[in-house]
């Protein structure tokens, strides 16, 4: 059966992918975007699918659609991005969440919703599973994305328990690939853009800090099979791959395979609030989804490098000053 599917966020770094995957397999695909940190070229090769439709539109205000399923991603995803204008992020985050849920209970529509790995804070417990409360500070720099997401799950699950608005709400932990934002400020672009463009690679800190990164195609498997799972599936489910590598072990890896000879910069002192250790605990996506990446991280890098290489990096609009 063909379904109607509104990807919010859609032109995006996941939401490209996600509607790439949903046009091929023959949805009715209706992208919502306002371009505050993507741009047109990531779902050019769409625009002239016959079900595919672009919306431009901030989802902070109500949007009036009938739809069978909403995939609910916009919202600035780096540090730089939504540190860029904190306020807006959390009205995204929360007034976005209430809209689409709105819309979602209205039309009937299963709804989906990329939470993440930041409700988890700085953690102090490793690695992390879905029951672990979270360490997150409520007035650092970091909480307009944490608390917006943790407030956005919390709407989510009371829509769900009082309107029975099927929820499906994954948390996504770092997750790269092709058509990342080369300016967006997150550790893979940079590292990439830097050595491309033979700078030296910024490790902030002492590069000791960890993070478990999740190649693009591998993601979006698990979000078309958190969609597709029985209705009582709900989640929170983490979705990211659970191998773990401190900062220094992936500057040194991009190095090696770019090839390019660019030396490493450690100058820069460690955000604040940046959490020291991320990994996923991925039981319950094994468990209930059976689901798990498969693209190791060197491979996952060097697709990714190719892609870069392939683009013109000036062409990219660099929406905030924070690379
Ligand atoms: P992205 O910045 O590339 O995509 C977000 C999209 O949302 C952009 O196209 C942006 O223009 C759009 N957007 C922002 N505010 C909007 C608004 N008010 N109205 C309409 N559109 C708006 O980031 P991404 O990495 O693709 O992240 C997508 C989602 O996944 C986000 O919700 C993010 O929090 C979540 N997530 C991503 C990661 C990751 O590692 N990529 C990790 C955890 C969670
Ligand atoms: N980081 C870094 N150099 C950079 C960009 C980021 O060392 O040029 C570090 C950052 O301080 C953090 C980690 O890399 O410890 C991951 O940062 P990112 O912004 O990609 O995502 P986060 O997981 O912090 O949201």
């Amino acid at each position: 059966m063909i379904k109607r599917v509104l990807v919010t966020g859609g032109a995006g770094f996941l939401g490209s992918h996600l509607c790439e995957r949903l046009v091929k397999a023959k949805q009715d695909v209706i992208c919502v975007d306002n371009f505050f940190t993507s741009q047109k070229s990531n779902i050019e090769h769409l625009l002239p699918e016959p079900n595919f439709e672009l919306i431009r539109h901030d989802i902070t205000e109500p949007l009036m659609l009938e739809v069978d399923e909403i995939f609910n991603l916009a919202c600035p995803a780096a540090p730089g991005h939504y540190q860029y204008n904190p306020i807006k992020t959390t009205k995204t985050s929360v007034m976005g969440a209430i809209n689409m849920l709105g819309l979602a209970k209205r039309t009937g529509a299963r709804i989906f919703h990329a939470s993440t790995s930041e409700v988890y804070g700085d953690p102090d417990i490793h690695p992390q599973p879905e029951t672990y409360r979270g360490n997150v500070n409520p007035i650092g720099p970091r909480a307009c994305y944490d608390e917006g997401k943790r407030a956005a799950e919390t709407l989510f699950f009371d829509y769900h328990r009082q309107n029975k608005v099927q929820i499906k709400v994954v948390r996504i932990f770092n997750t790269y690939g092709p058509r990342m934002h080369p300016f967006d400020g997150r550790v893979v672009s940079n590292f990439i853009r830097q050595a491309l463009c033979g700078e030296p690679l910024t490790i902030y800190g002492d590069g000791s800090q960890t993070r478990s990164f999740c190649y693009v195609d591998d993601l979006i498997n698990g979000f078309l099979s958190m969609m597709e799972s029985s209705e009582d599936i709900t989640g929170p489910i983490n979705l990211g791959n659970p191998g773990e590598f401190t900062i220094r072990q992936l500057a040194e890896k991009v190095i090696a395979i770019s090839g390019e000879d660019v030396q490493i910069n450690v100058a820069r002192e460690l955000p604040q609030d940046d959490p020291l250790q991320r990994q996923p605990d991925i039981t319950l996506a094994r468990t209930l989804l059976d689901w798990e990446p498969t693209i190791p991280l060197d491979t996952g890098l060097a697709r990714t490098i190719e892609w870069m290489r392939s683009v013109d990096i000036s062409s990219f609009r660099a929406p905030t000053p924070n690379y």
